[in-house]
C-alpha cells in the first residue's frame, strides 16, 4: 500500500495515454497532491491538470505535474509511452507518489468515447502500432452513432450567449427541462418529456435518471468524475465541473454566474463538445461527417476489407441523398407509398383515394392514368440521385383502407371532391374494412385483386428507367413484389410485367430497358417454398419486419402491451423487432437462401427489415451469405462497420 496524503510531495493521479474525449494523441490526466485515488474520481475537489495539454476552464490557474515535479514528471511520461507502445491501446493508467516517489498502481485499456474511437484507431494504424484489421475491430459500429449526434444549431448557438462553462465531458448537443433529482427525471421522461439532470455531482443511484435524461450537467467533478464516465461511456452529452452554476436543491433551482436562475422544468441546453450551457431551447441539427477526417479514414479500411454490401431503406429524393453522403451501394427498399404522406402528398393522395373508392375498373384506370405522372415522376427522381446503383421499388404494400380517411368531415370532403354522395362513399370506405388488415388485402394481393394497380406501377417504373438510360444516365430498377406467400404470385405478377415491358420497349423506348425482378420473403411459408419462389424471384429481400410479425405471431402494432411482461421475466432476451431471432427467424432466413440457391445459384439476397441495421444482425446475414443489406440513412455507417467486422471475424 502506498498513500498520496502524505504531505505536498505526496499526490495521486488518473491519465490517460491520449485524450478519451476527442482521440488527440496527448497525454492527458488529473492529479490531487496531499490525495488518495477515490479523491480524484468522487469530483469533491477540483483536480490540478498534469500537463498544460490537461490545462481546462475550472484548472487552469492550478500548477501542473510537470510544473511541480518536473523529475516525476518526466518519469511518468516515459512509462506511459512505453505502456502504449507494449499494448498497442489507449492505457488508462493510475499512479501514486508517496513523499517524492512515483508508483505505477495499474494501467488497463481505456475507456473513450466515439469520436475518440475513431480517431484513436485510424492514428494508430497510421503510426503504424496496429493493423487495420486490428483498427477495424477498434471501433464499436454503435460508437459510430456519436458521430452522426446532434448538436446545437451554430447559428442558434452565436445569437445566443452562454450561461455557464463546465468541462466538455460528453460530446454533442442537448436541449431538454431541468430536474434536479433522479426520481424527477425518470417520472418526466416517462411521460416523453425531454429532461436534463442537473446535480453537483451523480452517484451509482443515479444512473436510472442519467440514463433517461438527455444529458447530465454538474457543477462539480472532473473529467474523470462519475457523471463524466458514465456519460462517455453511453455517449450522452455532459457538461462537469460547471462551478459557474449553483445549485439550489431545496429550492429546485440553479443560479449561474451572470445572475441567470433556473428553475426546475425551465428549459436550457448544452453544447456537451465544448462544454457550454445555454438558457432555452435551442435548436439541434445533425453534425456534417464530412469534416471528420479520422472518419473518412476509417470507413475507407472499412470499404477495403467488407463483403456485404450496404444499401438504404429510402422512401423520398431527400433520404436517397442523405443515404448517399452516408456511403449506401444502392436502396434496398423504395416504398412506393411513402409519396402519399407529408408535404406535397395532397394531389397524389386525393387521386389515389380516387382509385380506391373507384366502383368499376374504368373508373379505377381513370384515377390511376392520373396517379401515373406523380408515381413516375417520384421514382425517376430517386433513380436520377441513386446514379447507377440499383433501386428496389418494391409494389403498393399496405391495405388500401389505410388511405381513406375515416372521419365525417373528411370524408365530406372526399365526396364532393369526387362528385358521389357521402352514402355511397360511406358504404364504399365501410366495403374495405378488415378485422386483421395486417394479414388482409395488402401486399400482392392488391395486384391480383386489382392488375391495373400493378401496370400502371411497372409503367411508371420502366418509363422513367427508360428515359433516363435515353439521357444517358445509368439506371437500374429492380421491381419487388411484396407479402407473397406463393410461387404463382409471382408468376401471376410476372405476367403484368413482361406485357408493361413489350408495350414500353415498343413504344416509349428506343433503347431495351433493364430490370431485375423479385420478391420480399416475410411470410414464413415464402421462406419454406424459396426453392419454388427463385423460379420466378431474381432477388429476394427479407422483410423481416412482416416474418417476426409473422413468426412470432406477435402484432407489430400491439406489442408494447406485453413485451415488457416478456422482456421483464427473461421470457424474450431482447425485442425480436430491434435484435433479430437468430435461432427462429433466422432460421428460416437460412432455410431461404439455401433452398432459394438450390433452385437459382446466383439468386441475389439481402434485408430490408429494420434490423438491417442492427449490428449484431448485419454480423449474422454476413454468416448467410446475404449479398447486402439495408437500412435506414442514419444507420448505413453502423452497417458498413458491422460488415467489416463481421468479415475480420469470420477469417478469424
Ligand atoms: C418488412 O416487413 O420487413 C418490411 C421492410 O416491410 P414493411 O415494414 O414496410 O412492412
Ligand atoms: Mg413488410
Amino acid at each position: 500500500m502506498v498513500f498520496g496524503n502524505m504531505g505536498e510531495d505526496s499526490a495521486t493521479g488518473v491519465a490517460f495515454t491520449r485524450n478519451p474525449g476527442n482521440g488527440e494523441n496527448n497525454f492527458y490526466g488529473e492529479f490531487l497532491v496531499n490525495a488518495q485515488g477515490e479523491d480524484v474520481v468522487a469530483g469533491i475537489r477540483t483536480p490540478a491538470p498534469i500537463n498544460d495539454y490537461s490545462k481546462n476552464a475550472q484548472s487552469k490557474h492550478l500548477p501542473t505535474l510537470e510544473a511541480l515535479m518536473p523529475e516525476i514528471y518526466k518519469q511518468l511520461d516515459g512509462y506511459q509511452k512505453r505502456l502504449e507502445v507494449h499494448y498497442k491501446d489507449m492505457q488508462d493508467i493510475e499512479f501514486t507518489i508517496e513523499k517524492g516517489k512515483l508508483y505505477m498502481l495499474q494501467c488497463r485499456v481505456g475507456k473513450r468515447n466515439g469520436i475518440a474511437a475513431v480517431r484513436m484507431a485510424t492514428e494508430m494504424y497510421k503510426e503504424s502500432l496496429i493493423d487495420r484489421e486490428t483498427a477495424i475491430m477498434r471501433v464499436g459500429p454503435n460508437q459510430l452513432v456519436e458521430l452522426l449526434l446532434p448538436m446545437l444549431d451554430m447559428k442558434a448557438e452565436q445569437a445566443a450567449t452562454p450561461i455557464a462553462k463546465g468541462l466538455p465531458a460528453g460530446p454533442g448537443g442537448a436541449k431538454g427541462r431541468v430536474v434536479f433529482s433522479t426520481e424527477t427525471a425518470v417520472e418526466w421522461a416517462s411521460k416523453g418529456e425531454r429532461v436534463i439532470l442537473v446535480r453537483e455531482e451523480t452517484s451509482p443511484e443515479d444512473v436510472d435518471g442519467m440514463y433517461m435524461s438527455q444529458a447530465i450537467l454538474t457543477s462539480k467533478g472532473g473529467m474523470t468524475s462519475h457523471a463524466a464516465l458514465v456519460a462517455r461511456g453511453w455517449g450522452k452529452c455532459c457538461i462537469v465541473g460547471c462551478g459557474d452554476i449553483e445549485i439550489g436543491i431545496e429550492h429546485k433551482f440553479f443560479k449561474a454566474k451572470d445572475g441567470v436562475t433556473i428553475h426546475e422544468g425551465d428549459w436550457i441546453s448544452l453544447n456537451g463538445t465544448r462544454g457550454l450551457v445555454y438558457e432555452g431551447s435551442l435548436s439541434l441539427v445533425d453534425v456534417d461527417l464530412d469534416d471528420n477526417k479520422s472518419y473518412k479514414e476509417l470507413m475507407k479500411l472499412v470499404d477495403e476489407v467488407k463483403i456485404l454490401k450496404v444499401r438504404t431503406n429510402a422512401d423520398t429524393p431527400k433520404d436517397a441523398t442523405q443515404a448517399l453522403r452516408f456511403g449506401a451501394e444502392g436502396i434496398g427498399l423504395f416504398r412506393t407509398e411513402h409519396m402519399f404522406y407529408g408535404e406535397g402528398s395532397e394531389e397524389p393522395l386525393f387521386l389515389l383515394r380516387k382509385m380506391i373508392v373507384s366502383k368499376s375498373e374504368t373508373e379505377r384506370r381513370q384515377a390511376l392514368d392520373d396517379l401515373f405522372i406523380y408515381v413516375k415522376k417520384d421514382i425517376k427522381e430517386t433513380m436520377t440521385i441513386m446514379d447507377g446503383h440499383p433501386v428496389t421499388i418494391r409494389l403498393l404494400d399496405p391495405p388500401l383502407h389505410e388511405f381513406v380517411p375515416h372521419d365525417r368531415a373528411k370524408l365530406q370532403l372526399l365526396s364532393k371532391e369526387l362528385g358521389i354522395s357521402l352514402n355511397v362513399l360511406r358504404k364504399r370506405v365501410l366495403a374495405l374494412h378488415e378485422n386483421n388488415p395486417m394479414l388482409g388485402h395488402r401486399g400482392v394481393r392488391l395486384g391480383v385483386s386489382y392488375p391495373e394497380i400493378t401496370e400502371m406501377q411497372i409503367r411508371a417504373i420502366l418509363e422513367a428507367a427508360c428515359e433516363l438510360t435515353e439521357a444517358g444516365k445509368k439506371v437500374f430498377p429492380e421491381i419487388m413484389i411484396p407479402v407473397t406467400c406463393t410461387v404463382n404470385e409471382l408468376k401471376h405478377q410476372r405476367a403484368i410485367v413482361d406485357r408493361v415491358h413489350a408495350q414500353v420497349c415498343d413504344k416509349v423506348c428506343k433503347t431495351k430497358v433493364d430490370f431485375a425482378y423479385g420478391t420480399m420473403i416475410e411470410i414464413p411459408r415464402a421462406a419454406l417454398k424459396a426453392n419454388h419462389m427463385a423460379i420466378e424471384a431474381e432477388f429476394f429481400s427479407f422483410g423481416t419486419n412482416d416474418l417476426t410479425q409473422m413468426s412470432f405471431g406477435f402484432s407489430r402494432d400491439d406489442i408494447g402491451g406485453f413485451l415488457p411482461n416478456y422482456l421483464d421475466q427473461k421470457i424474450l432476451r431482447a425485442d425480436p423487432f430491434q435484435t433479430l431471432d437468430q435461432d427462429g427467424v433466422g432460421e428460416l432466413i437460412r432455410i431461404g437462401i439455401e433452398r432459394g440457391r438450390s433452385t437459382r445459384p446466383n439468386l441475389k439476397v439481402g434485408i430490408c427489415g429494420e434490423h438491417g441495421g442492427d449490428a449484431e444482425s448485419v454480423k449474422f446475414c454476413h454468416k448467410l451469405g446475404m449479398d447486402y443489406v439495408s437500412c435506414s440513412p442514419f444507420r448505413v455507417p453502423i452497417a458498413r462497420l458491422a460488415a467489416a467486422q463481421a468479415a475480420i471475424e469470420a477469417k478469424q
